[in-house]
């Protein structure tokens, strides 16, 4: 299986050279060559998290790794879980259940996507001897997610620039009282589209960066953040409906990367009858699936802060995939001009939507509702980026047909101030916790200048 860009000039690549690279050379995203299709009889009869991964992970990877090697990656991957089997599943009632994908290290879904990447990178260093930078910027989730999956790989050091503003304490200590000789978390004057802003200067430029060194982004257009996403979509149809019946994700977006993993797992066999975009008031995804307008707007703060982005960039490859069929020409013209203007596709196309998709927009307000509305009715407390994937189930009831799961991406103790503010409380896990009373170390480095590549060039 080998991988190709979007936007068709990038093509013909390994497992292993999407991995190191990230973003395909001509600014598009990559894709599989074909859906690989999972054999479903086989999926059936297994039962654990890490069986389920053994299946899907070794269809997209073989053009770099045996099925043996992936085999042991994977039995070395996922690590420090509180679950046994890394997810838990919670019934609401007969129709709703919530997937509850926050018992990783760092209490986020984002364990699963970024602890896969870690794992394939270290394994690429050692059989390559080169070592690696990891460099990026978080609003919150993806950076302890990254440090935590890179901080016991010492061919790997990690930079993370954690802006000003929205983020909870927990978020930041989580990232600031590692205290490891490979790990740097860095205190950036500005917000999260100013440290972006560097980031994408520092790859551009590479100042920093020996010979045999590669630079790695985290960010969530690496197709194996996708893989590791996919395997979970699985286990939940296996496990909810033993991949019989088709279920309706509901899914709490942002860079639309873990809707694309359940799409991906219906091209591959798995039963899917509707996939919810659940966004707050951050909404192009939402304009795009009510009226075909994919325009950038600003962004606005919410409760929700993973996922308040002003583009989504894993949508391109629904674009590509699923509404041009592979037309990498015209993905390219329509992003040639995005975002200074927007994206409009053919009507006709468009239409096709509806076929998989419905979308739904929450503000602040109805995901604080929701928020009670869940502990008021079921006792679940949920945290508010779950919320808002609660609250579409809440309001589109009437056009699902069948059982609905509603993916939980964060545990709500990450969340103190959202809580307090709807009224609610939550025991905090005892790896958060230990998190609040250790040390902060981290650099304060001014986002104007070139000092934060200075530091990395000086601590490489
Ligand atoms: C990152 C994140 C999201 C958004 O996920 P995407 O794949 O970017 O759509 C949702 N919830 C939480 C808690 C997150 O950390």
């Amino acid at each position: 299986m080998l991988f190709h860009s979007t936007r068709g000039k990038d093509r013909n690549k390994t497992f292993e050279e999407v991995l190191m690279q990230g973003l395909a050379k001509d600014g598009g995203l990559f894709m599989p060559d074909h859906w690989p299709e999972v054999n479903l009889d086989n999926l059936k009869k297994l039962d654990n998290f890490i069986d389920i991964a053994k299946e899907i992970v070794p269809l997209f990877t073989g053009s770099s790794f045996t099925k043996t090697e992936v085999a042991n990656i994977l039995d070395n991957t996922w690590n420090n879980f509180d679950k046994k089997d890394f997810i838990d599943i919670f019934e609401i009632n007969g129709s709703i259940s919530i997937l509850e994908l926050f018992h990783g290290p760092t209490a986020a879904f984002k364990d699963f996507g970024l602890q896969l990447a870690a794992a394939f990178f270290n394994k690429t260093l050692q059989k390559q001897k080169k070592t690696a930078i990891v460099f990026g910027a978080t609003s919150g989730d993806t950076g302890p997610a990254a440090i935590d999956a890179c901080k016991e790989f010492d061919l790997i050091k990690t930079f993370i620039l954690i802006p000003e503003g929205n983020m909870s304490e927990i978020q930041r200590k989580q990232m600031t009282t590692v205290n490891k000789d490979n790990v740097f978390p860095i205190l950036a004057n500005g917000t999260f589209d100013d440290c972006q802003d560097i980031v994408k200067r520092g790859f551009s430029e590479r100042t920093f960066l020996k010979d045999n060194q590669y630079l790695l982004a985290i960010n969530s257009i690496n197709w194996v953040r996708i893989i590791g996403q996919i395997c979970y979509y699985f286990y939940a149809s296996l496990k909810i409906s033993t991949l019989s019946k088709p279920l309706n994700f509901s899914v709490p977006t942002g860079n639309f990367g873990n809707v694309f993993a359940c799409y991906a797992a219906s091209k591959m066999g798995m039963p899917l009858s509707k996939i919810i975009v659940a966004v707050n008031s951050n909404d192009i995804l939402d304009r795009f699936f009510r009226k075909n307008d994919y325009s950038k707007a600003k962004v606005n703060e919410t409760i929700s802060p993973s996922m308040d982005i002003s583009v989504a960039s894993n949508f391109e490859r629904l674009l590509y995939d699923f509404y041009l069929e592979g037309d990498a020409q015209l993905c390219s013209e329509l992003y040639s001009n995005f975002p200074n203007s927007k994206i409009e596709i053919d009507s006709n196309i468009w239409k096709k939507s509806s076929e998989l998709f419905i979308s739904y927009s929450s503000d602040d307000k109805a995901t604080y509702e929701c928020m009670k509305h869940y502990f008021n009715n079921f006792n679940y407390v949920m945290d508010p980026h779950t919320a808002v994937a609660a609250d579409a189930v809440k309001e589109l009831n009437d056009k699902l047909v069948g059982k609905t799961v509603i993916l939980s991406t964060a545990h709500p103790a990450k969340f103190p101030l959202a809580l307090k503010n709807a009224g609610l409380n939550t025991s905090i896990p005892n790896k958060l916790s230990a998190v609040l009373n250790k040390k902060e170390v981290a650099k304060k480095l001014s986002s104007n200048d070139d000092s934060i590549f200075e530091f990395i060039n000086n601590n490489n």
